[in-house]
């Protein structure tokens, strides 16, 4: 198989070390066996994207000499793939209108004791269990999320095991049921992390996804929809985390340098991209264990 692999940076910040390693894995596991390396930007949070950060993010990729194929895919210019593919879930009754806050899903966990999960904690269901009468009324007055059915899904896939491949970890069976009724889509963006990516992917050919393992829980739900909407499901190395000498992950907040910062002290990137290559990282930083 000829790989297809992608970089799929967040518009949200400038690129670190991280951004720049994860790239270039991504990048040299295409080369290496005579595929593609595909660039994509997730630019779809409303309140955190910013059009600045993509023209930094093809500097930096630039300046580190890494070239992508093809045309680069902007996620906030497929917004019509993702509600089609909403609508095929609602087809199905797959997903359901959540009204809760942020608040008010944090006051029923505190309340049933269950334990916090992952980002934050498990959606108890709230509004999985309102009447279609409900529904529909609220849904008219109030703004509000989509969410996954998780149980209904996975009955809908009449228990027929799921796996992926992990580069590391071998196949696996999913468990998207760890993560609760995930958002597809918000009240303030027309779909989630999780939607957007899985479509694209597949969109894009894309044969092994190479990405932080910061994202391998995220893998099951993406398995999930991919049974859902008859996606093929590409493998997936995550690779480690390069923290700072605290064991920190690398974040503007902790003084992380960003690439910029790097070239603007007069780093070389040839130089930076054979270290990171090499997995030699630069003093004061390594890799996490996990
Ligand atoms: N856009 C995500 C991020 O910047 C990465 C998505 C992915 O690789 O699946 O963290």
């Amino acid at each position: 198989m000829i790989p297809v692999t992608r970089f799929a940076p967040s518009p949200t910040g400038r690129l670190h070390l991280g951004h720049a390693w994860s790239a270039l894995l991504a990048h040299d596991f295409a080369r290496r066996h005579g595929g593609s390396f595909l660039l994509r930007i997730e630019d779809i949070d409303p309140g955190r994207a910013r059009a600045s950060h993509v023209d930094s993010i093809l500097e930096d990729l630039i300046w580190l000499g890494l070239e992508w194929d093809g045309e680069i895919v902007y996620q906030s210019e497929r917004l019509d793939l993702y509600a089609e593919a909403l609508e095929r879930l609602k087809g199905g009754g797959l997903v359901y209108p959540c009204f809760c806050t942020r608040a008010e899903i944090a006051a029923e966990v505190a309340a049933s004791a269950a334990a916090p999960h992952g980002d934050g904690p498990l959606y108890p269901g709230t509004c999985r269990t309102l009447g279609p009468a409900d529904r529909e009324h609220m849904a008219a007055e109030r703004p509000h999320a989509w969410r996954l059915d998780v149980g209904a899904a996975l009955a809908s896939l009449g228990g027929s095991p799921l796996t992926w491949i992990d580069a590391a970890a071998g196949e696996l069976p999913a468990r998207p049921e760890a993560f609760g009724d995930v958002v597809l889509a918000r009240k303030d963006a027309p779909a989630s992390y999780h939607l957007a990516v899985t479509l694209d992917d597949a969109a894009q050919g894309i044969s092994h996804v190479v990405r932080g393992v910061d994202l391998f829980a995220c893998t099951h739900v993406h398995r999930l929809l991919q049974a859902l909407l008859e996606l093929p499901t590409p493998h997936y190395h995550h690779h480690p985390l390069i923290v700072d000498a605290e064991g920190r992950r690398l974040a503007k907040r902790h003084g992380a340098p960003t690439l910029a910062d790097l070239r603007n002290a007069g780093a070389d990137p040839a130089e930076l991209a054979a270290r990171l290559r090499s997995g030699r990282m630069p003093a004061g930083y390594s890799l996490a264990d996990n």
